[in-house]
C-alpha cells in the first residue's frame, strides 16, 4: 500500500504556495513559491498556480526516489476568498486582484489528469490542524485566524460544519460594538474592525495622528494601514505606549469575541492562529483572560485555549487534505 500524496495549493493575495503533502503524516515533501501579482488577467493567475504545482511536483521526485506519481490522488487549492467547492470556482476574492468566478478545478484537473478541490483558507488551514496540528484528538473544536481580518472554522463531530448555506464562521463579522466603525462587509461594529492586527494598526495610526510618540511610527505602511506582527511584538518589549494601548484594547475585545464564542457553541477547544498569535503571546494571554473572565463559569473553566501548530505551511498541508475529507 504505502502513503497517499496530494498536491496543496495556498492561494493567497501576495504569494501561491504549492506543495507536495503526505496525506498519512502531513509531512510536506516539496514545495515551491510563486507571488500572486494582483493585476493579472484570471486565466494568468491558473497559469501561475499551474506552473507552481508543476514546480512542487518535479522537486518531489528529485528530493525523494521512492515518490511516485501513481500514489497522488489529487490537488487541493485553499484560496484567500469565497468559494463555490462544488464547482471548483473562485467566487469573489478581494485580496487576490478582485479576481471573480474564476475557474480554477476545471483546467487544473485537465492539465494533469487528477481530481482537483477548492476550498477557502480559513476551512483548509482548520482541516491543517483536525488532523495534524493542534486540533488533532478533538473532535470538536473552533480555529479563530487573526490576520488582516479574522476567520474561523468550526469542527463538529470530528469533520467542518459549513452551516445551512455554506457560509459558517464569519466570527470576524460577529457584531461587538453597534454602530461601531465600519468593517469591509458593509457593517458597522465588526469584531475585526476592533481586534485584527488591522485593527491594532489604526490604533497606533490614531495615536501618530494625534502627536503621540511611538517607535512604530517609521514601521507602519500609513497609506495601507500595514503594520508587521514583528514589528508589534518589538513595541510590546519596550513597553512603548501606543502598542501597549493597541494590544490592550484588541485583546479585549477578541476575548469578548471567544466569550460569546464558548457561550453559544460550547467547543471543547479553541484554536488561536495567525502572525500576531505566534509573535505577540502577550496578545494571546491577555485574550484568554478576558475570554475567562467573562464567558459563563462552567465552560470558561472547561474550555482550552491553545495556540494554531502548523504555522506557514498550515494553508498548504490544509489544501492537501481536501483529498482526504
Ligand atoms: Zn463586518
Amino acid at each position: 500500500m504505502g502513503d497517499k500524496f496530494a498536491v496543496g495549493v495556498d492561494l493567497g493575495g501576495t504569494k501561491i504556495l504549492a506543495g507536495v503533502v503526505n496525506l498519512t503524516t502531513g509531512q510536506i515533501l516539496s514545495a515551491a513559491k510563486k507571488k500572486t501579482r494582483v493585476v493579472e488577467e484570471g486565466s494568468e493567475l491558473v497559469k501561475r498556480i499551474a506552473a507552481c504545482i508543476g514546480d512542487a511536483l518535479q522537486d518531489a521526485a528529485a528530493v525523494d526516489a521512492k515518490f511516485e506519481s501513481k500514489k497522488l490522488v489529487g490537488i487541493g487549492v485553499g484560496a484567500a476568498g469565497m468559494v463555490d467547492r462544488e464547482n471548483g470556482i473562485l467566487l469573489a476574492a478581494a485580496n487576490i486582484g478582485g479576481t471573480n468566478d474564476l475557474a480554477i478545478a476545471e483546467p487544473l484537473s485537465a492539465q494533469y489528469g487528477l481530481p482537483v478541490k477548492l476550498g477557502n483558507d480559513v476551512e483548509v488551514a482548520t482541516l491543517g490542524e483536525l488532523y495534524f496540528g493542534a486540533g488533532r484528538e478533538c473532535d470538536n473544536f473552533v480555529c479563530m485566524f487573526i490576520g488582516t481580518g479574522i476567520g474561523s472554522g468550526i469542527v463538529n463531530n470530528g469533520k467542518i460544519y459549513r452551516g445551512g448555506y455554506g457560509t459558517a464562521g464569519e466570527v470576524g463579522h460577529m457584531i461587538v460594538v453597534p454602530d461601531g466603525l465600519p468593517c469591509g462587509c458593509g457593517g458597522y461594529g465588526c469584531l475585526e474592525t476592533y481586534a485584527s492586527r488591522t485593527a491594532i494598526a489604526k490604533t497606533v495610526l490614531y495615536d501618530i495622528q494625534h502627536g503621540m510618540d511611538t517607535v512604530l511610527a517609521d514601521k507602519i505602511d500609513a497609506n495601507k494601514g500595514i503594520l508587521r506582527s514583528k514589528a508589534i511584538a518589538q513595541g510590546l518589549e519596550i513597553n512603548d505606549h501606543s502598542t501597549v494601548r493597541a494590544i490592550t484594547q484588541a485583546a479585549q475585545y477578541l476575548g469578548i469575541g471567544l466569550a460569546s464564542v464558548i457561550n453559544f457553541y460550547n467547543p471543547k477547544r479553541i484554536i488561536l492562529g495567525g502572525g500576531l498569535v505566534e509573535a505577540v503571546p502577550h496578545f494571546f494571554d491577555l485574550a484568554e483572560l478576558e475570554a475567562r473572565r467573562r464567558a459563563l463559569r462552567i465552560p470558561s473553566r472547561k474550555t482550552e485555549i491553545v495556540r494554531a501548530e502548523l504555522g506557514d505551511y498550515a494553508g498548504t498541508i490544509g489544501a492537501a487534505l481536501l483529498l482526504r475529507s
